[in-house]
């Protein structure tokens, strides 16, 4: 078989890793002092562990309490150095002023609501919001009183204009979004937000250095860390980042009355895994759109939902939006194929692990088939689905691996057993 990344045409590629280079050298500092006068310090930043913090005097700790909000050492549930560098570090890559880290990612998808909505107040959530947003919307926000509608994915302005109420007050994009990878149209969603004085929330981790948030027109976005930035499946951290003070008291606020604390090593881990992020993408990016363009020539694949592709719904927005792609994506088999013959094709492969919290440096496989809630009608559905997320490995073994399992579910379909 000849090498797939032989498919890949070399604007495409560029246009798919820019992003990626750009940011790669701007990740190697972030959140570290420079050495001063004959002092050196350690490449990484140590993982301070802490919960008392104690003072000289009782004047000291009252002053402790006045710094920079959001900064104060004064208890460890308030955070800690470590922490803080982390969130100074996310905050940066995001393009704004203030990061709040909380325990995981779906923690940071809940913490917005929880700082910005009240009983009686109507929040409208994109259709294609990862699975537990939707649960924690559905579980706790109705309960709570707040009203929920969702909104298609690819809905136009009037559309969109359709389903505003008065008391609309939060906007919640994810762009693309889970499993179905529409791509959003933010900047317009940004505009009508600010137009009824509501505030976008966008769900930026994917595009994590490839697409900033708040030149969009959103107020706060969200990152599970767990993914790409840690990057090593190794972790559970999320953090959310907004860029006007306005937006941050509020949030700092519901964090630390909610008790929300990131742990010290995980935020070490976080930083360190980082440096590495941009590179890591450069060659996880470029293999998945390799193997993304080598799966759009089988005959048993209806359609792959890649947003560098122009087969994926959005695509336009992603050109425009968008610096780069990063190494996750969606495949729709022909309508020919069950549910069951994919998952025997998954079961057999070897080179993909079964596993759904990606991010990290192998590649994985996760059946969506029946797995997601949508309650506007997807554009997406044809065949039974997977997403796969490309890890490290050399794109040239994934493909044989892939293409093994694909003529077994082909030769199975039509009575011959598998070849
Ligand atoms: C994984 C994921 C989350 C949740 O992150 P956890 O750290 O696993 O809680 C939130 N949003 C998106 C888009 C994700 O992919």
């Amino acid at each position: 078989m000849t090498d797939p990344m032989a498919l890949v045409p070399p604007d495409l590629l560029e246009r798919v890793l820019r992003g990626w280079r750009d940011l790669s050298p701007r990740l190697v500092p972030l959140g570290r002092d420079r050495p001063e006068g004959e002092q050196g310090i350690f490449v990484n930043p140590p993982a301070t562990r802490g919960s008392t913090v104690l003072f000289s005097s009782v004047g000291a700790m009252e002053q402790a309490g006045h710094g920079r909000y959001g900064d104060e050492l004064i208890y460890g549930a308030m955070g800690t150095p470590i922490g803080h560098r982390l969130e100074q570090a996310i905050a940066t890559i995001e393009g704004g002023t203030h990061a709040q880290l909380v325990p995981s990612g779906l923690a940071a998808c809940a913490l917005p609501f929880l700082a910005y909505a009240k009983a009686g107040e109507h929040c409208l959530l994109a259709d294609s919001v990862y699975g537990p947003t939707r649960r924690f919307a559905e579980k706790v926000l109705r309960r709570f009183g707040v009203e929920i509608t969702y909104f298609p994915p690819t809905a136009t302005e009037a559309e969109l204009r359709g389903l505003i109420q008065p008391n609309t007050r939060i906007i919640f994009a994810e762009s693309p979004g889970s499993h179905s990878f529409e791509v959003q149209d933010v900047p317009m969603l940004g505009r009508l937000a600010a137009q009824i004085g509501a505030r976008l929330i966008v769900d930026n981790t994917w595009g994590i250095g490839l697409f900033s948030p708040f030149q969009h027109g959103a107020h706060a976005s969200v990152q599970a860390l767990s993914k790409y930035p840690s990057g090593h499946s190794d972790l559970i951290l999320g953090a959310v980042t907004v860029a006007s003070e306005a937006d941050w008291r509020p949030l700092r606020d519901a964090a630390i009355q909610a008790g929300q604390v990131a742990g010290p090593d995980d935020c070490a881990l976080t930083l360190r895994g980082l440096r590495t992020m941009g590179v890591r993408q450069m060659q996880q990016a470029a293999t998945a759109l390799a193997v993304a363009l080598w799966l759009e020539g089988r005959p048993e694949v209806a359609r792959v939902l890649h947003p560098a592709l122009p087969s994926c719904p959005g695509h336009e927005y992603w050109k425009r939006d968008f610096t780069g792609a990063s190494s996750l994506f969606g495949v729709v088999f022909d309508a020919a194929f069950t549910t069951e013959d994919m998952v025997a094709m998954i079961d057999g492969l070897s080179l993909f692990g079964i596993g759904a919290s990606w991010g990290g440096y192998e590649s994985l496989v996760l059946p969506t088939t029946g797995g997601i809630s949508r309650q506007c009608p997807s554009v997406t559905q044809a065949g039974p689905t997977c997403r796969l997320h490309i890890g490290l490995e050399a794109a040239e073994a994934l493909v044989a691996d892939l293409a093994r399992g694909l003529d077994g579910m082909s030769a199975a379909r039509h009575g011959h057993g598998p070849a």
